[in-house]
Protein backbone atom coordinates (compact mmCIF):
# COMPACT_ATOMS: atom_id res chain seq x y z
CA UNK A 1 0.00 0.00 0.00
CA UNK A 2 2.76 2.21 1.30
CA UNK A 3 4.08 1.82 -3.04
CA UNK A 4 0.64 3.17 -4.33
CA UNK A 5 0.64 5.85 -1.62
CA UNK A 6 3.95 7.01 -2.24
CA UNK A 7 3.46 7.69 -6.05
CA UNK A 8 -0.49 8.54 -5.95
CA UNK A 9 0.22 12.01 -6.39
CA UNK A 10 1.72 11.73 -9.39
CA UNK A 11 -0.23 9.37 -11.15
CA UNK A 12 -3.01 11.03 -10.23
CA UNK A 13 -1.42 14.22 -12.07
CA UNK A 14 -0.80 12.13 -15.32
CA UNK A 15 -3.97 11.18 -15.37
CA UNK A 16 -5.52 14.68 -14.55
CA UNK A 17 -6.71 16.12 -18.10
CA UNK A 18 -7.56 12.00 -19.41
CA UNK A 19 -9.91 11.87 -16.13
CA UNK A 20 -11.40 16.34 -16.77
CA UNK A 21 -12.23 14.93 -20.36
CA UNK A 22 -13.87 12.30 -18.71
CA UNK A 23 -16.17 13.83 -16.39
CA UNK A 24 -17.05 16.22 -18.81
CA UNK A 25 -18.19 13.33 -20.81
CA UNK A 26 -19.97 11.54 -18.10
CA UNK A 27 -21.66 14.96 -16.96
CA UNK A 28 -23.24 15.25 -20.52
CA UNK A 29 -24.21 11.85 -20.81
CA UNK A 30 -24.32 9.40 -17.92
CA UNK A 31 -25.51 5.86 -18.39
CA UNK A 32 -28.84 4.85 -17.59
CA UNK A 33 -26.92 2.18 -15.02
CA UNK A 34 -24.07 4.48 -13.63
CA UNK A 35 -25.31 4.07 -9.80
CA UNK A 36 -25.58 0.25 -10.55
CA UNK A 37 -21.90 0.57 -11.94
CA UNK A 38 -20.68 2.80 -9.40
CA UNK A 39 -22.21 0.43 -6.83
CA UNK A 40 -20.28 -2.86 -8.17
CA UNK A 41 -16.77 -0.91 -9.03
CA UNK A 42 -17.05 0.21 -5.20
CA UNK A 43 -17.77 -3.09 -3.73
CA UNK A 44 -15.65 -4.55 -6.34
CA UNK A 45 -12.69 -2.21 -5.33
CA UNK A 46 -13.20 -1.77 -1.48
CA UNK A 47 -12.83 -5.17 -1.53
CA UNK A 48 -9.36 -5.54 -2.72
CA UNK A 49 -8.70 -2.31 -0.32
CA UNK A 50 -7.23 -2.51 2.73
CA UNK A 51 -7.81 1.12 4.25
CA UNK A 52 -6.00 0.12 7.65
CA UNK A 53 -2.61 -0.18 6.00
CA UNK A 54 -3.90 3.49 4.42
CA UNK A 55 -5.61 5.68 6.18
CA UNK A 56 -4.59 8.77 3.67
CA UNK A 57 -7.56 10.70 4.00
CA UNK A 58 -7.46 10.64 7.59
CA UNK A 59 -4.11 11.71 7.54
CA UNK A 60 -3.59 14.10 4.50
CA UNK A 61 -7.35 15.60 4.88
CA UNK A 62 -9.99 16.32 7.48
CA UNK A 63 -13.64 15.52 6.93
CA UNK A 64 -16.30 18.64 7.23
CA UNK A 65 -18.28 18.32 10.85
CA UNK A 66 -22.05 19.23 10.28
CA UNK A 67 -23.85 20.61 13.26
CA UNK A 68 -25.22 16.64 13.46
CA UNK A 69 -21.65 15.21 14.00
CA UNK A 70 -20.96 17.38 16.67
CA UNK A 71 -23.49 17.00 18.78
CA UNK A 72 -23.09 13.17 18.80
CA UNK A 73 -19.54 13.18 19.06
CA UNK A 74 -19.53 15.62 21.59
CA UNK A 75 -22.47 13.41 23.51
CA UNK A 76 -20.02 10.24 23.48
CA UNK A 77 -16.83 12.41 24.34
CA UNK A 78 -18.68 13.48 27.19
CA UNK A 79 -18.45 17.31 26.17
CA UNK A 80 -20.40 20.05 25.46
CA UNK A 81 -20.67 20.91 21.46
CA UNK A 82 -18.93 24.14 22.29
CA UNK A 83 -16.38 22.15 23.99
CA UNK A 84 -15.44 19.73 21.63
CA UNK A 85 -15.51 22.54 18.91
CA UNK A 86 -12.80 24.78 21.18
CA UNK A 87 -10.49 21.92 21.40
CA UNK A 88 -10.58 20.32 18.00
CA UNK A 89 -12.18 22.50 14.87
CA UNK A 90 -11.49 25.50 13.31
CA UNK A 91 -14.23 27.32 10.78
CA UNK A 92 -12.73 26.82 7.25
CA UNK A 93 -13.15 29.59 4.33
CA UNK A 94 -16.54 28.64 3.46
CA UNK A 95 -17.58 28.74 7.06
CA UNK A 96 -17.59 25.01 7.62
CA UNK A 97 -16.26 23.21 10.69
CA UNK A 98 -12.94 21.06 9.70
CA UNK A 99 -10.11 19.32 12.12
CA UNK A 100 -7.75 21.65 13.32
CA UNK A 101 -4.79 19.87 11.97
CA UNK A 102 -4.37 16.56 10.07
CA UNK A 103 -3.81 13.82 10.37
CA UNK A 104 -6.68 13.67 12.02
CA UNK A 105 -6.24 13.63 15.71
CA UNK A 106 -8.48 10.59 16.08
CA UNK A 107 -6.54 8.47 14.25
CA UNK A 108 -4.77 5.94 16.43
CA UNK A 109 -1.22 4.51 15.78
CA UNK A 110 -2.51 1.26 14.05
CA UNK A 111 -4.25 3.35 11.98
CA UNK A 112 -7.72 2.84 13.64
CA UNK A 113 -10.49 5.66 14.42
CA UNK A 114 -10.72 6.14 17.58
CA UNK A 115 -14.79 7.65 17.66
CA UNK A 116 -15.36 4.99 14.64
CA UNK A 117 -18.73 4.48 15.68
CA UNK A 118 -19.64 8.22 15.97
CA UNK A 119 -17.27 9.62 13.20
CA UNK A 120 -18.90 11.79 10.96
CA UNK A 121 -20.67 11.52 8.18
CA UNK A 122 -18.12 12.48 5.51
CA UNK A 123 -15.76 10.14 6.73
CA UNK A 124 -18.43 7.04 6.71
CA UNK A 125 -19.10 8.36 2.64
CA UNK A 126 -15.17 8.67 1.48
CA UNK A 127 -14.72 8.56 -1.38
CA UNK A 128 -18.17 9.05 -2.18
CA UNK A 129 -17.93 6.82 -5.10
CA UNK A 130 -21.21 4.43 -4.40
CA UNK A 131 -22.49 8.13 -4.10
CA UNK A 132 -26.10 8.06 -6.33
CA UNK A 133 -25.53 10.51 -9.90
CA UNK A 134 -21.85 10.22 -9.50
CA UNK A 135 -21.41 12.79 -12.07
CA UNK A 136 -22.37 15.31 -10.03
CA UNK A 137 -19.03 14.60 -8.11
CA UNK A 138 -16.27 14.94 -10.73
CA UNK A 139 -14.35 17.85 -9.38
CA UNK A 140 -14.63 16.40 -5.91
CA UNK A 141 -13.39 13.10 -7.21
CA UNK A 142 -10.80 14.58 -9.22
CA UNK A 143 -9.11 15.88 -6.12
CA UNK A 144 -9.59 12.84 -4.13
CA UNK A 145 -7.95 10.57 -6.93
CA UNK A 146 -4.71 12.04 -5.24
CA UNK A 147 -5.55 11.29 -2.03
CA UNK A 148 -7.51 7.85 -2.24
CA UNK A 149 -5.93 4.98 -4.07
CA UNK A 150 -9.39 3.24 -4.08
CA UNK A 151 -11.20 6.51 -5.40
CA UNK A 152 -7.84 6.38 -8.07
CA UNK A 153 -8.56 2.57 -9.00
CA UNK A 154 -12.13 2.58 -9.35
CA UNK A 155 -12.06 5.94 -11.84
CA UNK A 156 -9.55 3.98 -13.74
CA UNK A 157 -12.23 0.94 -13.82
CA UNK A 158 -14.68 3.32 -15.11
CA UNK A 159 -12.77 4.47 -17.88
CA UNK A 160 -12.37 0.88 -18.68
CA UNK A 161 -15.64 0.35 -18.51
CA UNK A 162 -17.72 3.41 -19.79
CA UNK A 163 -17.19 4.12 -23.11
CA UNK A 164 -18.71 7.68 -25.12
S1 LIG B 1 -12.74 11.01 12.54
FE1 LIG B 1 -11.91 8.96 12.28
S2 LIG B 1 -12.42 8.38 10.17
FE2 LIG B 1 -12.64 10.62 10.33
S3 LIG B 1 -10.66 11.52 9.70
FE3 LIG B 1 -10.59 11.22 11.93
S4 LIG B 1 -9.66 9.20 12.26
FE4 LIG B 1 -10.36 9.31 10.11
S1 LIG C 1 -10.85 5.51 1.95
FE1 LIG C 1 -9.15 5.68 0.49
S2 LIG C 1 -7.66 7.13 1.42
FE2 LIG C 1 -9.09 6.45 3.01
S3 LIG C 1 -8.05 4.72 3.96
FE3 LIG C 1 -9.40 3.84 2.39
S4 LIG C 1 -8.13 3.68 0.55
FE4 LIG C 1 -7.06 5.05 1.97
Amino acid sequence: MQDQLDSLQKRAKDKHKENKDFFKKLKKKPPKQLDYIMQELHDETFAKTDCLSCANCCKTTGPLFTDKDIQRIAKHLRVKPSQFIDEYLRLDEDNDYVLQSVPCTFLDAENYCMIYDVRPKACREFPHTDRKKFQQIAHLTMKNVAICPAAFNIVEAMKSRIKF
